[in-house]
């Protein structure tokens, strides 16, 4: 008797996520999980999808995301799973769900409408998600800001011993929940008031559990290479990984320092120690207009605490793209509202801020050559830093991330091949953040699909249109349940809380 699947992706070109380049297969799944790479013609299914000619890759797995109350608020995650994306790494930067008081006070600044439950600690938050799973699988890292702000307010100094052990309880509550790795955001408040010796006296509580650290380092312009190396003493003090999140040079002045970051990383690694990074494919970033404003753009007196890359932006560099109160603003840049409101830029921005609590803002401060030097190093993995502040006009990279990696750049500029793309989308953050039986096509591992054209997909959003889903992305799978068929939402919410495995 034939083997019987619950579904047979028929005749795809199989890019299995571990870089192979791509062969033609019959991938039959049962249950949530992929089953067999080499399903008879003749296997009996209740459902075959027809992949002749297609790409057949692992879900996308987004290593750095802001989605941690987007799973909740807006659960369908239409913005990633149209893209691909079957995992979300939540938990970035700093800003964590746990707490939950201070969890939400930057929850409400994307989210101003959205009604939230209340959870104890991270196994809360994750039980939530059990109880309404969204479409996609979670994976979480603590917030660095969030449990010291919980601990300590935003007070500007190191933390007392007795702090310290507050903060260490929450890393390993965290910890003893699932969570993958512990984040910094060392330009926010109140991150930036840390100390090297506090980030790895928390970090040192990860020793030998494989969870990671991941960090928005203290600063992206001129002081690049200082704050790669901050990173790295933490990891090797620690004795954890480090992933260095979106990197980049930020700001015309330190264009091209990428190329010493990079051998930094590397020299890292010839070390032994796990060093790897994660990027966006775009010479633009986007952040709140509080943290430029904090950094001293546009005033004469210049950055606090030596930050650079922001305090020499140009006001037609920063675009306003989500002011919820004054949806009018969106999309226009500090100068063209400089002449609008008929005051200089630093008066514009504060005035911006102050009117509508929780704005973002689009930055056009990177470089094309260096956006394509982290792409090709093979230490970059792909992750979208998405903000989801919905509606608005947010970065185009949450919805076109992924989509642009294998379109623009490993397609159309070849920078990449096809299977190398995917492997720093799939089988590398796997890999690297510990994520067991996902981003890997192989018999036995949980069933993140994604069926693609790899002649038609590109990512459609622009800064002006961002919300729009990427063409050429036909059926995406999550945990063996299709979330898009012929590029719709089925309304399907077979996502996951991912928990590390203390054995990983
Ligand atoms: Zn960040």
């Amino acid at each position: 008797m034939a083997e019987s699947f619950d579904l047979v992706i028929r005749s795809a070109i199989l890019y299995d996520g571990t870089g192979a380049p791509g062969r033609v297969a019959n991938v039959g799944l049962r249950g949530d999980r992929i089953a067999s790479l080499s399903a008879p013609a003749e296997a009996r299914s209740s459902a075959v999808v027809n992949a002749k000619g297609l790409a057949l890759a692992p879900g996308f797995i987004d290593v750095h995301t802001h989605d941690d109350f987007a799973v909740i608020a807006r659960p369908e995650m239409d913005f990633k799973i149209l893209g691909g994306v079957t995992t979300c790494v939540v938990g970035n930067c700093g800003m964590g769900v746990a707490p939950w008081r201070a969890g939400m006070l930057w929850a409400l600044a994307i989210h101003p409408q959205a009604k939230l439950p209340e959870w104890q600690g991270y196994a809360g938050y994750l039980a939530h998600l059990e109880r309404e799973p969204p479409s996609t699988n979670v994976a979480v890292l603590m917030g660095h800001g969030t449990l010291r702000l919980s601990t300590m307010g935003n007070a500007q100094r190191a933390p007392t011993l007795s702090e310290l052990v507050q903060m260490k309880d929450i890393v390993h509550e965290g910890l003893d929940a699932g969570a993958f790795g512990l984040s910094t955001g060392l330009v926010y408040e109140p991150g930036r008031y840390a100390a090297t010796d506090e980030i790895v006296a928390l970090a040192t509580e990860m020793t030998g559990t494989r969870a990671l650290y991941a960090t928005h380092m203290r600063d992206e312009g001129l002081g690049l290479i200082t704050s790669v190396r901050e990173a790295i003493e933490v990891g090797r003090r620690a004795g954890v990984a480090v992933q260095i999140s979106h990197h980049k040079a930020s700001g015309r002045k330190a264009w091209g320092l990428v190329r010493q970051s990079l051998a930094l990383i590397e020299q890292a690694q010839g070390e032994g120690l796990d060093v790897h990074a994660d990027q966006y494919p775009y010479t633009a970033g986007s952040t709140s207009l509080a943290a430029v404003l904090q950094h001293g753009a546009f005033s004469t007196e210049g950055g606090q605490q030596g930050i650079s890359g922001r305090e020499d932006m140009e006001p037609s560099e920063v675009v306003i793209a989500t002011a919820s109160r004054h949806p009018k603003w969106e999309g226009r840049s500090v100068a063209e509202l400089m002449t609008l409101l008929s005051k200089p830029a630093r008066e514009v921005a504060e005035y911006v801020a102050a009117a509508s609590p929780g704005v973002t803002v689009v930055l056009h401060t990177m470089c094309e050559d260096d956006v394509k030097a982290v792409m090709h190093h093979p230490s970059t993995m792909i992750g979208s830093d998405g903000i989801p502040a919905l509606p608005g006009k947010p970065h185009p990279r949450l919805w076109g991330t992924f989509a642009r990696v294998l379109g623009r750049y490993a397609r159309d500029l070849r920078l990449l091949t096809l299977e190398d793309a995917v492997w720093r989308m799939t089988g590398l953050p796997a890999r690297t953040f510990g994520l067991r039986d996902r981003g890997l096509i192989r018999e036995g591992a949980f069933a993140d699909l994604v069926v693609f054209d790899p002649a038609r997909i590109l990512d459609l959003g622009t800064y002006e249109n961002p919300n729009v889903s990427p063409a050429g992305i036909y059926h995406v799978f999550v945990n063996g349940t299709q979330v898009v068929r012929d590029g719709q939402h089925t309304g399907a919410r077979p996502g996951r809380p991912l928990r590390r495995a203390a054995d990983t």
